[in-house]
C-alpha cells in the first residue's frame, strides 16, 4: 500500500494482529456488530510515517465512533494522562481566545478551561458526553469535516488524541487552517508511534513531523514527548527548519520499528503462558478499555473458557457491559473488590498507579500482579 503521506511505494508491514472493530465496552444489544478483523500496520521506509494499511471499511469506522465509549476523565478515570496537557494549555492559550476542542468526547479539558475563566469554548465530536448543566459550553454532535462551520475564526484548535484517526495528515491541518485566524495555533497531543490498533490510522513520530515541517508551511511552536505520546503546538503559514537528525539515528528507529513484530508475539506468549498458570486460580482482570480488548482477543478460546478470570473496572457506567471475545459482564470494582484478598490481579489498562491507589482504597490485598505491555 501507498504512503497516505507521501505516496511512496517504498513501504513494509511491521505488525499484523488479529483483533476486534470494537476496542471498548458494548452493550448487549450490539453484540452482532462485534466481528474481528485483521489489523496490520505498515512503515513508509521515505518519510518514516506508520500507517494502517488494513484500514476498516468506512461503515465499521463509524458504527464504531456513534458507539464510541472512550476513558471518561470526567469521572474520574484516566485523568492523570491529562496533566501534562493541562499544563501546556494553561500556558499557551490566552482566556479570551475562542478556543475548539475536535473530538471533545466528554468535554473534560473543555470543563477544565471553563473552571480556570475560559469562557469561549466549543466542542465538536460524533458521539459526545455532554457536560454537567453548570458549564454554559455548546458542544455540537458531528465529525469535523468539509461541512464544519465557524461564526468567526478560531483562535485555537485542541486535537487531543484525534490527529491519528484520520486517513491522512494533511487534510484535516488543512481543514483547520481554514478556520484558523492568522496568528491562531493548533494544539496537539497524539500517540508517540504506539497505539497500533483498528481506529488509529497513522502512527506518527518526530522524523515524520520534521520531514512535515520541511515539506508544508508548518511550523511546530513547542514539542515535548511523555510516556508513549508526543504534545505540540502547531502554526500555519511560516517554515523554520530545524537541524536534521542523524542518519545513525533515524536508522536505529527504523530498525527498533521492526523489532515490534517480535515484542508483540513475546508480550502474547508472555500473557497466554501466565494466564496459563493461573488456570485454578481466581483472577480479576482490571480494565476494559483498548488494552484490554486487544490483550483478550490474543488469548486463544479455550484458554479463555477454562480460565477464572472476571473482568472489573472503577467506571460504574461499563457496569453490567460487555467486552469483545469474553463471555462475562462487566462488573463494577468498587462493589465486587471492596476489602477482599485478590489473588491474582491483571492490570489490562496503562493506569497501573491509579489501580493500584484505588485498590488500596478499597481495602484489598493482593498476591501476585500482572501488568499487560500495550502493543
Ligand atoms: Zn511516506
Amino acid at each position: 500500500m501507498n504512503c497516505p503521506y507521501c505516496s511512496s511505494t517504498n513501504t513494509a508491514v511491521f505488525l499484523e494482529m488479529k483483533t476486534p472493530n470494537f476496542l471498548a465496552a458494548y452493550e448487549k444489544k450490539h453484540a452482532n456488530l462485534i466481528k474481528p478483523f485483521p489489523f496490520e500496520a505498515s512503515l513508509c521506509l521515505d518519510c518514516l510515517l506508520g500507517f494502517n494499511s488494513k484500514p476498516l471499511p468506512n461503515e465499521e469506522l463509524d458504527l464504531i465512533y456513534d458507539n464510541y465509549k472512550y476513558i471518561n476523565p470526567n469521572r474520574g478515570i484516566g485523568t492523570t494522562k491529562y496533566e501534562g496537557m493541562k499544563r501546556l494549555l494553561r500556558k499557551a492559550l490566552g482566556p479570551s481566545e475562542y478556543i475548539v476542542d475536535i473530538g471533545c468526547s466528554d468535554g473534560y479539558l473543555l470543563s477544565y478551561l471553563y473552571d480556570h475563566g475560559y469562557r469561549n469554548l466549543e466542542g465538536i465530536d460524533p458521539s459526545p458526553v455532554p457536560l454537567s448543566p453548570g458549564y454554559n459550553i455548546k458542544m455540537r454532535r458531528e465529525y469535523f469535516g468539509e461541512n464544519t462551520r465557524f461564526d468567526k475564526k478560531v483562535d485555537s484548535f485542541l486535537l487531543i488524541h484525534v490527529w491519528e484517526h484520520f486517513p491522512t495528515p494533511l487534510r484535516v491541518l488543512e481543514m483547520m487552517r481554514s478556520h484558523l485566524d492568522a496568528e491562531g495555533k493548533v494544539v496537539m497531543e497524539f500517540p508517540n508511534f504506539s497505539g497500533f490498533c483498528h481506529q488509529h490510522l497513522l502512527y506518527y513520530n518526530k522524523y515524520f513531523l520534521r520531514r512535515l515541517c520541511i515539506d508544508q508551511d508548518i511550523s511546530i511552536e513547542h514539542y515535548e514527548e511523555e510516556r508513549d505520546a508526543i504534545r505540540l503546538i502547531m502554526k500555519f503559514g511560516e517554515k523554520k527548519t530545524t537541524p536534521d537528525f542523524h542518519k545513525s539515528e533515524k536508522e536505529a528507529f527504523r530498525q527498533s520499528v521492526f523489532k515490534i513484530r517480535d515484542k508483540s508475539q513475546t508480550a502474547k506468549k508472555s500473557l497466554i503462558s501466565f494466564i496459563q498458570s493461573r488456570q485454578n486460580s481466581p483472577i480479576i482482570w482490571w480494565g476494559s478499555g483498548s488494552v484490554s480488548v486487544i490483550a483478550l482477543s490474543q488469548i486463544p478460546e479455550e484458554i479463555l473458557r477454562t480460565a477464572n478470570i472476571t473482568v472489573v473496572d472503577s467506571d460504574t457506567t461499563r457496569k453490567g457491559l460487555f467486552l469483545p471475545g469474553f463471555q462475562g459482564q462487566i462488573q463494577y470494582a468498587d462493589e465486587t473488590l471492596r476489602g477482599s484478598h485478590i489473588e491474582t490481579l491483571v492490570i489490562a489498562t496503562s493506569f497501573r498507579k491509579e489501580i493500584l491507589e484505588k485498590i488500596a482504597s478499597l481495602g484489598c490485598t493482593v498476591g501476585s500482579e500482572y501488568q499487560i505491555e500495550y502493543i
